[in-house]
C-alpha cells in the first residue's frame, strides 16, 4: 500500500486519528482470521489507535476478547470498540493513565471481571517527544517518556501476572530506535532500549510457568504519533517518514498486526525473549 502522507502536524499528544490524511490501514479487508486466540482474553495499552488498534482488530478477528487502556482519546476507542465487537467478540475501553499504578491495577481488574479472565497483554502506551538536543528537554519531558513507557509497561505487567498462567503471552512494543538510535530522540530511545532489557530479562523469570515474552520493534508507522510528534518540529519530516528504509515508504499498522498475533498464538510456542522486527528491511543489530 503506497500512498502519498502529506507534510501536516497536529499540536496535541496523542494525536487523533481522524486529522491524518490519509486515513491509515489497521486490518486489511482480505485478512481472514482462523480462530488462532479463540476464547482469549486480550488487554491492550493504547489500543485506541494506531498500531495498538492494529494489535486489537487482529486478535478480536482471531477470536479474543480485547480491552483497550487509553489515555482520553475518546472518538477513537469508541471506533475501536465498535470495529473490535463488529468481529464477533466482546470489548471493553477503559480510559486512563498508564504512568498510574492505581490505573494499571484496576484496568487489569476491570478486564478480568469483565471478561473472566486474562491471558495476552500488549504494553503499548507511549509518547515520543523530538528534541534536537539534550540540554533542550526538561526534567518534565525526560520524566514523562520513562514514566509513561517504562513505568507504565511494568505496573500493567505486575498487576497481570497474577492473572497469568501456562501459555499466556506478554507482548512489549519496542522500536527500531533500541537499535539503531535516533538523534532527535534520546529520551524515547532510552525507554525503548529499556523495554527491551525488560523483555529479555522478564521472558527468563517466566519460562518455567510457560508465560512467554517479546517484543515487537517497528520501524515507521502512519498513526497519530507521527504528526504530533514530528509535526510540531517540522510538518515536512511527518511526510518523509519511512522513504530512507529500503522498502522506501511508511508502514501502515495492518502490517504490524500480524506479528502479534503470531506472538500471541501458540504459534510462537516455542518463542520468548525475542524481537520481531517489522521496519521496512532495515537491518538490526544486536
Ligand atoms: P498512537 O498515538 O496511536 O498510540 C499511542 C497510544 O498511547 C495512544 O493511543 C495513547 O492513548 C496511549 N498513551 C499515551 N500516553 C498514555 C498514558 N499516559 N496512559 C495511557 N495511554 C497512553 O501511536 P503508535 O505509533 O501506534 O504508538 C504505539 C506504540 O508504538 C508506542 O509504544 C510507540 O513508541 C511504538 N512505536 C511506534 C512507531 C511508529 O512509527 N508509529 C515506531 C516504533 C514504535
Ligand atoms: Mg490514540
Amino acid at each position: 500500500m503506497t500512498q502519498t502522507i502529506p507534510p501536516q502536524s497536529q499540536d496535541h499528544q496523542p494525536g487523533v486519528e481522524r486529522q491524518m490524511k490519509p486515513q491509515a490501514e489497521h486490518i486489511r479487508a482480505d485478512y481472514r482470521g482462523s480462530g488462532k486466540l479463540q476464547g482469549r482474553h486480550a488487554l491492550i495499552t493504547g489500543g485506541d489507535s494506531g498500531i495498538g488498534r492494529a494489535a486489537a482488530l487482529h486478535f478480536a478477528r482471531e477470536g479474543a476478547d480485547v480491552a483497550i487502556l487509553y489515555l482520553e482519546e475518546t472518538e477513537d476507542a469508541q471506533e475501536t470498540i465498535r470495529l473490535i465487537e463488529a468481529e464477533g467478540v466482546k470489548a471493553l475501553a477503559i480510559e486512563g493513565d498508564v504512568s498510574d499504578s492505581s490505573v494499571c491495577n484496576d484496568a487489569v481488574a476491570r478486564t478480568v471481571d469483565t471478561f473472566g479472565g486474562l491471558d495476552i497483554i500488549v504494553n503499548n502506551a507511549g509518547v515520543q517527544y523530538v528534541s534536537e538536543d539534550l540540554t533542550d528537554i526538561s526534567d518534565e519531558t525526560w520524566q514523562r517518556h520513562m514514566n509513561v513507557n517504562i513505568n507504565g509497561y511494568f505496573y500493567i505487567t505486575r498487576a497481570a501476572l497474577p492473572h497469568l498462567g501456562k501459555g499466556s503471552a506478554i507482548i512489549n512494543t519496542s522500536s527500531i530506535n533500541a537499535f539503531a538510535g535516533n538523534k532527535s530522540l534520546v529520551a524515547y530511545t532510552t525507554t525503548k532500549a529499556a523495554e527491551m532489557g525488560f523483555t529479555r530479562a522478564l521472558a527468563l523469570q517466566l519460562a518455567d510457568k510457560g508465560i512467554r515474552v517479546n517484543a515487537v520493534a517497528p520501524g515507521p508507522v502512519w498513526t497519530p504519533l507521527q504528526p504530533a510528534s514530528w509535526g510540531p518540529i517540522d510538518p515536512q519530516e511527518v511526510a518523509d517518514l519511512g522513504k530512507d528504509t529500503p522498502l522506501g515508504r511508511i508502514g501502515q499498522p495492518s502490517e504490524l498486526g500480524p506479528a502479534y498475533v503470531y506472538l500471541a498464538s501458540q504459534d510462537a510456542s516455542y518463542v520468548t525473549g525475542q524481537t520481531v522486527h517489522v521496519n521496512g528491511g532495515m537491518i538490526i543489530n544486536g
